[in-house]
């Protein structure tokens, strides 16, 4: 495998880009179609044995392209059979940061975790990884990268499963819950969304790709425009003044805002609801009474929840919730009609729970979300957050030049 880096890195398109690639270096559109089974159902990493293609073709296409997945920096596998990937990504001055991605099994399904930015800005005042802040979008090839490790990781080790035999690979569900915020990668993330969902990729439905915002309402509607998959919010908080203290993003985007884009995006939504995550911390967000004004809250959305007992981290500043809390918050929901489940924690003993992502790893901090003033700051429109997630880049925004990083 070169890492030459004159050369493009065939991980890094989409179908529709992968086409236009081929038609620029003067050859068929479809060839697209030939080489995308190559690259992302048999997992392969030289063009060489790509033995569809002649010879000529191979010898033009791996004189411009690689194929470049992230390099995997540790790979442990913990108790309960949830296994972590962290992977090396190179920063522009050369120096590497780490993400992970982390693989749930189930009896009838392979779940990947997945991550879409290098630390994150969004800084929520519970979360490990938002503690580190933010140092760059992830690549589409990065992203689509994890899985494609994944997949060929536990095919190479001979995992067996009816839906391997059935010719699908190990990876049957892919979260984006991991580090960062997808939506603040949009043009990458929608880039490795499309190669999820192409039948001559990985071929999986939108019910089986989940995207998890913290609360980028404008994004929300251009997700639903551009690639509509199934929808996760962050809650964490049933009212303005405390998400405004867990989630700074709620200061740009409050909770009403949020309601009305969620009930917008089940128009196109794949699923006819919308999962919130509520991560409960003791004596923060927990109380009975705050499930009840989360009823209220979502009333006009139709929805499922997913309390998420809080996994403590070192210095973390909040406690875990008493056992017979997280039953009483459940009772209350569950009393409302609403499906409310309760997410097992698995990884503790590698780090792999949720919020624990990269807790034992330092990346460069560039920005956080907190450097904000707590005065209504708001993006001006969908565009400048898309101008945010130009692809692999030093983010340029007028939001930036008014909070330079050291
Ligand atoms: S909870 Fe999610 S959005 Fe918030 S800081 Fe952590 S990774 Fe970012």
């Amino acid at each position: 495998m070169s890492n030459s880096p004159s050369r493009v890195n065939l991980l890094d398109f989409d179908p529709a880009a992968l086409e236009a690639f081929f038609v620029n270096m003067g050859e068929k559109p479809f060839r697209a179609r030939q080489v995308l089974p190559w690259l992302h159902q048999r997992f392969c990493d030289d063009i060489g044995q790509m033995s569809d293609l002649s010879k000529a073709a191979r010898e033009k296409l791996a004189a411009v392209a690689e194929i470049k997945p992230p390099r995997v920096l540790r790979d442990a596998t913990a108790n309960d059979g949830a296994r972590k990937w962290l992977f090396a990504v190179e920063n522009d001055t050369g120096a590497e940061n780490a993400v992970e991605a982390v693989y749930l099994p189930e009896d009838d399904r392979g779940t990947l975790c997945i991550s879409t930015q290098a630390g994150c800005m969004m800084d929520c005042a519970f979360c490990s990884t938002g503690r580190q802040g933010f140092n760059r979008n992830l690549s589409t090839g990065e992203i689509v990268g994890q899985l494609w490790v994944a997949n060929r990781t536990l095919l190479a080790e001979g995992m067996n499963a009816p839906w391997i035999e059935a010719g699908r690979p190990p990876i049957t569900n892919v979260v984006l819950m991991g580090m960062g915020e997808p939506l603040a990668n949009f043009k990458n993330v929608v880039a490795a969304l499309q190669l999820f969902l192409s039948d001559h990729a990985y071929g999986l439905s939108r019910r089986r790709v989940t995207l998890s915002t913290s609360g980028v309402t404008p994004m929300i509607d251009a997700l639903r425009d551009a690639c509509p998959v199934a929808l996760a919010v962050s809650l964490h908080a049933p009212d303005d003044t405390l998400r405004d203290r867990l989630m700074p993003i709620n200061r740009r985007h409050p909770l009403p805002e949020l309601m009305a884009a969620c009930r917008r995006y089940l128009d196109q939504a794949p699923r006819d609801f919308i999962t919130f995550e509520y991560l409960l911390l003791a004596d923060v967000n927990d109380a009975p009474a705050q499930a009840a004004a989360l009823i209220e809250l979502v009333r006009d959305v139709p929805c499922k929840f997913n309390l998420i007992p809080f996994n403590s981290f070192p210095d973390a500043p909040y406690q875990a919730p008493m056992r017979n809390r997280v039953l009483a918050f459940q009772r209350v929901l569950m009393d409302a009609g609403i499906i409310t489940t309760i997410r097992k924690a698995r990884g503790e003993d590698i780090d792999a729970a949720c919020g624990q992502l990269a807790g034992q790893v330092h990346n460069r901090v560039r920005y956080r979300m907190s450097d904000v003033p707590r005065r209504a700051e708001r993006y001006d429109d969908a565009r400048e957050v898309a101008a945010l997630s130009a692809p692999g880049e030093r983010r340029r925004s007028s939001f930036q030049a008014k909070h330079p990083v050291a």
